[in-house]
C-alpha cells in the first residue's frame, strides 16, 4: 500500500496544487477531512518560513502519527528591507484582508520609482516523519511590484506582482502558468523529488 502523507493545510488552493504536483509519486495524500484528529493550535509564531512550516507539519504529525506536509510563504520587497516576509498574511494587522494588505503595500511604495520596486515570493515546504526525520525544500520567484493592480487570478499580492521575464502580473497568468514559475511550485517540486528518494531508500 502506498505510504500516507497528511497535508497540514486547510487552504483549498494549496491542497489542489500539492495534489497536482505529487500525482507522479506513489503516495496517498490525506487532508483534515480524512482524519478524526487534528491539532487545535498551529500558531505561525516562527521567525522564518522554515520555522512556521515545521510548526504546522510537526503538530499534524504528532497528533495523527503519520508523515505530514506543510508549507509557509511570503513576499519580500527590497524597498521595505524584505518586509512583509513571514508576516505577509498579516501585514496590515492580525485579521487583515488581502485588500488591506495590498493597500498598505501600495501606500508604502507610492513614491518608490519603478527601478527600486524589486521583490520576490519565497516558499519553504517540509515533510515531517513520525520516525523524527524531516525534509525541506525551498523556492523563490523574483519580480517587481507594479504601480497599479491588474488581473483576477491567484490570490494575495498577485495583482501587484510582475514575475521577471514577463509583463503580466501574477494574477493575469493561468493556474498552470503560475505553478510553473511560482515559489510554491518550485518548492513543492523539489520536495517531491526529495520525498521520492526518501521513500525509495
Ligand atoms: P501562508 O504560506 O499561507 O502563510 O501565506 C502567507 C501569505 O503570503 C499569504 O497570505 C499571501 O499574503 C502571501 N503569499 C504567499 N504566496 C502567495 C502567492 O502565491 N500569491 C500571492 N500572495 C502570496
Amino acid at each position: 500500500m502506498p505510504p500516507e502523507i497528511v497535508i497540514a493545510s486547510s487552504n483549498k488552493a494549496k491542497i489542489a496544487e500539492i495534489v497536482e504536483i505529487f500525482s507522479e509519486l506513489d503516495v496517498t495524500l490525506l487532508t483534515k477531512s480524512d482524519l478524526s484528529v487534528w491539532p487545535d493550535d498551529m500558531e505561525e509564531s516562527g521567525v522564518t518560513y522554515l520555522d512556521n512550516a515545521l510548526i504546522k507539519a510537526r503538530a499534524v504529525c504528532r497528533v495523527t502519527g503519520k508523515p505530514a506536509l506543510a508549507d509557509d510563504s511570503g513576499i519580500e520587497v527590497d524597498a521595505l528591507d524584505g518586509a512583509p516576509g513571514v508576516h505577509s498574511a498579516r501585514f496590515a494587522g492580525a485579521n487583515a484582508t488581502e485588500e488591506e494588505n495590498n493597500q498598505k503595500l501600495e501606500g508604502l511604495l507610492s513614491s518608490t520609482p519603478k527601478e527600486k520596486r524589486g521583490a520576490r515570493y519565497r516558499c519553504v515546504a517540509v515533510v515531517v516523519f513520525p520516525e523524527g526525520d524531516e525534509i525541506a525544500a525551498h523556492g523563490t520567484c523574483e519580480g517587481t511590484i507594479a504601480e497599479s493592480p491588474k488581473g483576477e487570478g491567484g490570490f494575495g499580492y498577485d495583482p501587484w506582482f510582475i514575475p521577471f521575464g514577463g509583463s503580466r502580473r501574477m494574477a493575469e497568468l493561468s493556474t498552470e502558468e503560475k505553478h510553473a514559475i511560482s515559489h510554491r511550485g518550485k518548492a513543492l517540486r523539489a520536495l517531491a523529488e526529495k520525498l521520492d528518494q526518501r521513500l525509495k531508500a
